[in-house]
């Protein structure tokens, strides 16, 4: 049986870390957080980000502009956050709306506020293993391993997806803290033959329950990345193993969400797995709160 390895005990010992070093900073840190458009799901996101900031003291800005901006206004706008000695970090939540050029948008951040850590220079950096501001959930992923004592040293590590947000900077980073890294994608051979090399596998495809007790090595280390919501009772049902719980919020309208692992084999053949709902996803934004930290102190020479 699995030992589960909650997002929760680490999120807030990660949050606590941050409160003093916010205290002892000249001037509170600043996030500009830009939500185009009215996509439900982003202003969930949104909402979140903006009240963990107000719980800790950070300066928050939430700017709305609407979905018919141009590029060239939207950055017109990140120029003035780019400009503003308030604001440390800026983010913009993506997915942005069409026709929006999103790759360019995310390029005129300046690197130093870029607390997603998605801009090329930052890519760069994490590459060649150089300070820098690093993606949130992967960076969230490392906090995990580390704080539970997990070794990566020597240890072969499987990623599944090669996302530049996620899979790619994950690989990055296991592979600097010294781990043999394998990278899947969804045009790789054999997946459950590659996954069950794995002594830590990581999965972060966006399908639900898709890594089964055929990709797991029994003993591995399960990091499951994805956020799937289940559209269909029968789905629910059968990933469940009909767990009545899961089952009457389905029926209630809640949102039941899977991770890209099987969580019955997951639990039953790992030594460790992080639950869906309850695992990374709590990881996301106090790692964004701590690049927000770490761009002010860079910024106010602290
Ligand atoms: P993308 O869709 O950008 O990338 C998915 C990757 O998975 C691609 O590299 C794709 O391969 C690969 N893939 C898809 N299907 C298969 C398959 N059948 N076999 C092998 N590989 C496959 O997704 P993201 O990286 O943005 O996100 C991945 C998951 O992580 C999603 O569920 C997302 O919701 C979740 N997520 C969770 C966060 C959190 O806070 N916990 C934050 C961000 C994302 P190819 O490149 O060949 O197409």
């Amino acid at each position: 049986m699995a030992k589960l390895l909650e997002g929760k005990t680490v999120r807030d010992q990660i949050l606590s870390e941050l409160r003093p070093r916010i205290a002892s900073l000249p001037r509170k840190p600043g996030l500009a957080v830009v939500l185009v458009g009215h996509d439900p799901a982003s202003e969930i996101y949104v909402r979140n980000k903006v009240k963990t900031c107000h719980e800790l003291g950070i300066h928050s800005e939430h700017l709305t502009p609407p979905a018919t901006i141009t590029t060239d206004e939207l950055l017109a706008l990140i120029g003035e956050l780019n400009a503003r000695p308030d604001i440390d970090g800026i983010l913009v939540q993506s997915p942005l709306p069409k026709p929006l050029d999103e790759g360019r948008v995310l390029q005129e951040i300046s690197p130093d506020k870029d607390v997603d850590g998605f801009h090329p220079i930052n890519a760069g950096r994490l590459s060649i293993n150089a300070p820098g501001l690093r993606p949130c959930t992967p960076s969230g992923v490392m906090e995990i391993l580390k704080r539970n004592a997990i070794e990566t040293t020597g240890r072969h590590a499987v990623v599944v997806g090669r996302s530049d947000i996620v899979g790619k900077p994950m690989a990055m980073m296991l592979l600097h803290a010294n781990a043999t890294v394998t990278i899947c994608h969804s045009k790789t051979l054999d997946l459950p033959a590659m996954c069950r090399h794995a002594d830590i596998l990581v999965g972060a495809i966006g399908r639900p329950a898709y890594l089964t007790r055929e990709h797991i090595k029994p003993g591995a280390v399960l990091v499951d990345i994805g956020i799937n919501q289940l559209k269909t009772r029968d789905e629910v049902a059968r990933i469940f193993a009909n767990d009545e719980k899961k089952l009457m919020a389905f029926d209630s309208g809640s949102r039941v969400v899977v991770g890209d692992f099987h969580p019955g084999d997951a639990m039953e053949l790992g030594s460790a797995f992080t639950p869906v709902p309850g695992g990374v996803g709590l990881l996301t934004i106090a790692m964004l709160m701590s690049n927000t930290v770490a761009a002010a102190e860079a910024r106010q020479k602290v």
